[in-house]
């Protein structure tokens, strides 16, 4: 593990770097404070540091302040190594961030130990990170497909659509589709929950890898997705659905036990109109496919298809029976 010396004293940093390489450490010297905080705030910067109080440029007590200030990067051990001794100097370095204090002229095997100490802590500190990135991925991942959940992809749309509210300049709107499984029960109950589940996989996964990086596929819940396009010409949305189709169509998905299976999905898209909110999209969203499941699936609808602006409701019920679909 690398440690950073910070001090402008030659005798005391020969010192501190022969004890640190016998036990085991690797010495980072700098000499003043200006360079300590540099490598302090660099990429892949130590994480445990023994600093001087008094340093030129500046001191061991504002290179802690800065340091916790700019909270870049995992989080460094300080311990301060200095002369000076009064229960007021204390007190400031610890208020300025410092972990822990020793005082010159030191016992070495004491700072061995609180060097040891700051290991743990440190091992501590990053078990924790590692879980609470675990627990966000969770709470924001679909587990069986590895995609965003609902709440997540709700979230992103909510978030996508008052950017789009915000950003008048952009002629594209945001469009979204609902992907829904093609008679996803027959599957199940022919096959197994097991197939069923490889199936929901190899969507998500023939979804994820037909889109852009900035748009967002999630599972909405059974066997539905959300997709979000955002700022989308509409004759690049109809190419991107229909690729969505195609592919789910031509992808055969391996059940396991040297068995595959062709499977087809609907898609119903809309597009974010001025001020649109979410429910009422997917509302229209869940319409055009459930038009595309009545007129024979394996389809994709548009919302604008079936829903003319300036019609009334009855005229509105009267179109989507007109085109084959069941309103509700
Ligand atoms: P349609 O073509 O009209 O969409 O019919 P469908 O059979 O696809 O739709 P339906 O809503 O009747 O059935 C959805 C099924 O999805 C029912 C439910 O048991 C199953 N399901 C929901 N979540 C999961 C899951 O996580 N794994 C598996 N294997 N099945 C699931
Ligand atoms: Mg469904
Ligand atoms: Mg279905």
């Amino acid at each position: 593990m690398r440690v950073l010396i910070a001090d402008d004293c030659p005798v005391i940093q020969m010192r501190l770097k022969k004890h640190l390489t016998e036990w085991g450490f690797q010495p980072v010297i700098t000499t003043d404070g200006k360079q300590a905080l540099q490598v302090l705030t660099s990429k892949f910067a130590p994480r445990l540091a023994v600093l001087d109080w008094m340093m030129p440029i500046m001191d061991g007590p504002s290179v802690v302040r800065h340091l916790r200030k700019e909270e870049l990067g995992p989080y460094a051990y300080v311990v301060m190594l200095t002369s000076k001794s009064k229960a007021d100097d204390l007190v400031s370095a610890f208020a300025a961030g410092i972990d822990d204090f020793l005082t010159k002229p030191f016992n070495p095997e004491e700072l061995h130990q609180r060097l040891r100490a700051g290991q743990r802590i440190l091992h501590l500190h990053d078990q924790l990170h590692e879980t609470l990135e675990q627990l966000k991925y969770q709470a924001t991942h679909d587990a069986l497909t590895g995609i965003w959940n609902r709440r997540a992809i709700l979230e992103s749309l909510e978030r996508e659509l008052n950017r789009a509210n915000r950003n008048i300049q952009t002629p594209e709107a945001t469009s979204i589709v609902l992907v829904d499984i093609d008679r996803f029960k027959s599957i199940n109950d022919t096959f197994g929950h097991v197939a069923g589940d490889c199936v929901l996989k190899s969507v998500g996964d023939i979804i994820h890898k037909s889109l852009r990086s900035y748009d967002y596929v999630g599972r909405y819940g059974g066997e539905e997705f959300i997709i979000i396009l955002p700022a989308t010409a509409p004759d690049q949305v109809k190419i991107i659905v229909e690729r969505i189709r195609s592919n789910v169509e031509k992808t055969p998905v391996d059940i396991g036990g040297g068995r595959k299976i062709q499977i087809t999905a609907c898609l119903g898209v809309v597009t974010a109109g001025k001020n649109s909110d979410v429910e009422q999209l997917i509302k229209l969203a869940d319409e055009a496919m459930y038009c595309a499941k009545s007129n024979g699936r394996n389809l994709c609808v548009f919302a604008d298809q079936i829903r003319r602006p300036g019609l009334s409701e009855s005229e509105q019920s009267a179109q989507i029976s007109n085109l084959g679909c069941d309103s509700e």
